[in-house]
Order: structure tokens, then C-alpha cells, then sequence
């Protein structure tokens, strides 16, 4: 076998070496019953065509690649932006695991939960043993200062009530009374990861808030999201906040949990928002939320408790960091420092030098709600067209606010919003209206080998390429990173384009 000890060969060189090419050759001949090669080409030919089209929009009752995860990865992404919090998912390993790896592929780091691992048992008389042990062995085995629990599909199903299993737990003291054990219902059958953030940052805030009394300071709590750049963003939001002089408190930083260094030690816990400065949020003059869809009912709360409230579709680009700043220094009672207006001025310089490769540029765009809508807007203010908007987990309401921003430039005449559609309906889409250029996440790169569409990579999950969440996507530095990211694929694509020698090479230009 080609395969030794001295010369160890990766799979994707491997599995072509002959002896394995043979073997996966006779495996498909004697096991996988293969159509023939015309056919199979055949069929893939009229996968992308008008009628298949009509067929798959017509799609009712199954979903295919859809681009979203469920609320409990929201819920474990939300509470490990807590100091010393471990997520506890009531219900069964197998989705919590898929938790974890969803959270280390994208950000090459551990990313602790545990379960309190259901099996058949517990589905038919209900979880609260495994509520009670799995408290008692979270507390005991990993020390953490808080346990956040949600549920999976199977707890929700079988209706266990996780309010009344902790005051259990705690009467059976798994967890000292006064320990504090947050929770929130989670039921994946029902919205996405960014209604479990949403439910998961309510029900920490309900618990060290609820009964508090109120008195109201000058800080300004805000909310991130579900953020895959979430690394950079809150970071660069520090600095931007730090310029300005506002007193601020981010409620979910995960910037530190998911960038810990590699020098010995291993953090189970790092960073993340101190439990006292939760606490002391409630006093909060305002909550300011960076993204609407990741926090509803968060915000309603918040209003509630009698707090300013105010919600951002991902600020990014000129006008989105623009209203962000305007708004904290409408909020803070604090100028916006000449350092920042340099900085936007900037970015406005980088899109006009560049404005040659990006006028006209078509894009499809999908992924979570708030951000299709700040990357329609950025690329329309790049002179960019926006072809098709689509987010799975997005509803009526958004289409209709994408088609308010859409209508508002000419850049955006024409544009397509999908609600609720899945990745296998946007192939289809840009198999028969196809566009220049692609953003969402690394589910899109077989888009790209399908459609040949360049994939730009800018949102959740990005498992292919590494350490693009540690720079930042907000602000008017992120606005650079986004553009260079967008202009590196156009150059990228030109130079294909006109790489042939005595063909196209003529514009093979070494200055672009
Ligand atoms: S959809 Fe349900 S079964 Fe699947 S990972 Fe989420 S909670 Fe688990």
C-alpha cells in the first residue's frame, strides 16, 4: 500500500494513489449500483435548469442544506460569554457534541458543554435524574462559577420543565442553593441558533434581574449576537467604545473563551462579561443590541425593566457604523472623536480607489438575518448590485425590510429577497440567475464548484479557512477588512480570467 511511516500522505493525496483509485472503482461497480457516467451528467445538467428550478421553489415539506443551526448552539455560543459559565444542554450527547465541534471548527479553539445525556430511558419518563446528577457532576468535575442550562429537541418534546428540575436539583443539592443556574427553553424544532442566543441571554438577564430594584446609572449595556467574527468585532468594539470615553458593559463577550493563547496552560474559562457587572447591568441606562434578530426578547425585557433600548443590523460599512456612533454619542452624551471621522473618511478613500473593479459587481448573499441585510447595504455602498438576499432563518418581516433597503439605492433594483429558503434552492437560483461573486459561510464552497461563483467567506461557520474571526467585520476598520476580502476574490477571478497565454493574457495586468 502506498501509505508508510516514513512518507505519511493526507488523504486528498491518498485516496489517488492507484491501488486506492482501484479499489474505490470496484467498491462503486460491486456495491453502489452507480447510474452510468452520461446519465449521472445527464441529470446534473437538468438540476440546473428552469424546470428543476420551478420544482425545487415549489419545495414544501423538506428542508436541504439550510443555512442555520439550531437554538441550543445559539444558547451554548450566548452563555460562553459569561465569566466562569459552563452550558449545560438538557437532552441528549450527540447534539451537544455537535455543538462543541461546530464552535472549534470554526474558531480553532475547545468550546465546552455538557449534557445531561438523555438516552431512551429518560425520553419516556422524563429527564429530571439526569437533571440532578448532571448538575451535581457539572459542579463537582469542571468548577464553574455559573451553569447555564438549555434543551435539546428531546427535552422539549417530552415537555420537561427545566425551572422546576433545578429547584429539584437544588432541594437534592446538587448545586448550593444560592448557585446560580440561568436557564432557557430551547426547542430546536422552532427557529434557529439566533432565537436560542436570544433566549439564552433573556434568561440570564430574568435571573440576575427579575427581582432586582432598579436605579439608573449612566453605562450602556450592549449585546453583540451570534457573531462567527465575534472575536474581532468585539474587540474593535472595545477600542471604538474606548475612543469615545463611554461607559459601557458588553453583555456576552466571548472575544477571550474562543482566542485563548497557547502557553501551557488550558483555559476552561476565559474572560467573558464578570457576573457582578451582569448584575449591576440592570442599572443600566440603555441596551443597545448589534444585531435585532439575535435579541426580540431580550430587548422587550430590557424595556421592561425600564431601560432605553436600541437595535443595529450588524453595523458594518459607512452608513451602519455611522448610525452606531451616532447613537452611542446620542446615548452617552459623548462626541465622536476626530481619530474615528479619520477613520471613516478612510474607508470612503479605499471604496473610491477601488471603485473601477466594484461598480456594477453582482452578489447572492445569505446567511443569518442581520447580517444579509449590513452586507446588501455595504455592497450597495460600494457600488456593488445585491442579486439575491436569502436567510433561512429569516420571516416576512425581514424580507420586508430588506426590500425597504434595497428600494432606497438604485444599486439595489431588481434584487431578490428569499425568506426560508435553504442552500439547495439558492443552487438552483444561481444555476438559472447566476451573479459575479457569493458571500455567506464554507457551505457555499460547493456553490462555487458547482456554479463557479467565487465564494467570499464572511459569515458563520467558516471551517475552511482559518482565523478570519479574529479581525473585525464592524466599524470602519472592519468596513476595510470586508473590502479587501471582496476585492482580493474580484483580482483573484480577473487574473483567472485572463490567465491564458495568447488568449486572454493581454489583460493579465501586473498593476490592477
Ligand atoms: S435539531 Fe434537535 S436533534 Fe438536532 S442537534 Fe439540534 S437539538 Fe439535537
Amino acid at each position: 500500500m502506498p501509505q508508510s511511516a516514513d512518507k505519511v500522505l493526507d488523504h486528498n493525496k491518498l485516496f489517488h494513489e492507484p491501488e486506492y483509485k482501484e479499489m474505490l472503482k470496484n467498491k462503486r461497480a460491486k456495491y453502489e449500483a452507480g447510474a452510468p457516467a452520461p446519465q449521472v451528467t445527464e441529470i446534473l445538467d437538468w438540476t440546473k435548469s428552469w424546470e428543476y428550478r420551478e420544482k425545487n421553489l415549489a419545495r414544501e415539506a423538506l428542508v436541504i442544506n439550510p443555512a442555520k443551526a439550531c437554538q441550543p448552539l445559539g444558547a451554548v455560543f450566548a452563555a460562553a460569554g459569561y465569566e466562569g459559565t459552563m452550558s449545560f444542554v438538557h437532552g441528549s450527547q450527540g447534539c451537544v457534541a455537535y455543538y462543541r465541534s461546530h464552535l472549534s471548527r470554526h474558531f480553532k479553539e475547545p468550546a465546552s458543554a455538557v449534557s445531561s445525556s438523555m438516552t431512551e430511558d429518560a425520553a419516556v419518563f422524563g429527564g429530571l435524574v439526569n437533571m440532578v446528577d448532571g448538575l451535581a457532576n457539572t459542579y463537582a468535575l469542571y468548577e464553574p462559577k455559573m451553569i447555564a442550562v438549555s434543551t435539546t429537541c428531546m427535552a422539549e418534546v417530552i415537555g420537561d420543565d427545566l425551572n422546576s428540575f433545578i429547584q429539584q436539583a437544588k432541594q437534592k443539592e446538587s448545586v448550593p442553593a444560592d448557585f446560580d443556574v440561568p436557564f432557557a427553553h430551547t426547542p430546536a424544532f422552532v427557529g434557529s441558533h439566533v432565537d436560542g442566543y436570544d433566549n439564552m441571554q433573556k434568561g440570564i438577564l430574568t435571573h440576575f434581574w427579575a427581582e432586582a430594584e432598579r436605579k439608573e446609572d449612566d453605562k450602556i449595556n450592549i449585546i453583540p449576537g451570534f457573531d462567527g467574527f465575534a472575536v474581532g468585532n468585539i474587540r474593535e468594539l472595545n477600542r471604538i467604545l474606548g475612543e469615545m470615553g463611554v461607559d459601557y458593559t458588553i453583555l456576552s463577550d466571548v472575544s477571550d473563551v474562543y482566542d485563548t493563547p497557547s502557553d501551557g496552560d488550558f483555559r476552561m474559562y476565559a474572560g467573558g462579561t464578570r457576573l457582578d457587572d451582569v448584575k449591576a447591568a440592570v442599572n443600566a441606562k440603555a441596551t443597545v443590541s448589534m444585531q435585532q434578530y439575535c435579541t426580540k426578547r431580550t430587548l422587550e425585557f430590557c424595556e421592561k425593566k425600564g431601560q432605553q433600548i436600541a437595535a443595529f443590523h450588524y453595523p458594518m460599512g459607512v452608513v451602519g457604523t455611522d448610525e452606531f456612533l451616532m447613537k452611542m454619542s446620542e446615548l452617552s452624551g459623548k462626541e465622536i472623536p476626530d481619530s474615528l471621522t479619520l477613520e471613516r473618511g478612510r474607508l470612503v478613500d479605499a471604496m473610491a480607489d477601488s471603485q473601477a473593479y466594484l461598480h456594477g459587481k453582482t452578489y447572492a448573499i445569505y446567511g443569518d438575518p442581520d447580517f444579509v441585510y449590513a452586507m446588501a447595504r455595504f455592497v450597495m455602498e460600494t457600488g456593488g448590485e445585491p442579486t439575491h438576499c436569502l436567510a433561512t432563518n429569516g420571516g416576512k418581516e425581514w424580507a420586508e425590510k430588506m426590500k425597504a433597503l434595497l428600494d432606497s439605492s438604485p444599486f439595489g433594483a431588481g434584487c431578490q429577497v428569499w425568506a426560508g429558503k435553504d442552500l439547495w434552492h439558492l443552487r438552483s437560483i444561481l444555476a438559472t440567475e447566476p451573479t459575479d461573486l457569493l458571500i455567506g459561510n464554507s457551505y457555499g464552497k460547493y456553490l462555487e464548484r458547482d456554479l463557479s461563483i467565487p465564494l467570499i467567506r464572511l459569515t458563520f461557520p467558516i471551517f475552511d479557512r482559518h482565523h478570519h474571526h479574529r479581525f473585525p467585520t464592524w466599524g470602519y476598520q472592519g468596513g476595510l477588512n470586508v473590502l479587501v476580502k471582496i476585492l482580493d476574490t474580484v483580482f483573484d477571478k480577473l487574473d483567472t480570467e485572463t490567465g491564458t497565454l495568447g488568449e486572454t493574457d493581454i489583460s493579465f495586468d501586473l498593476t490592477r
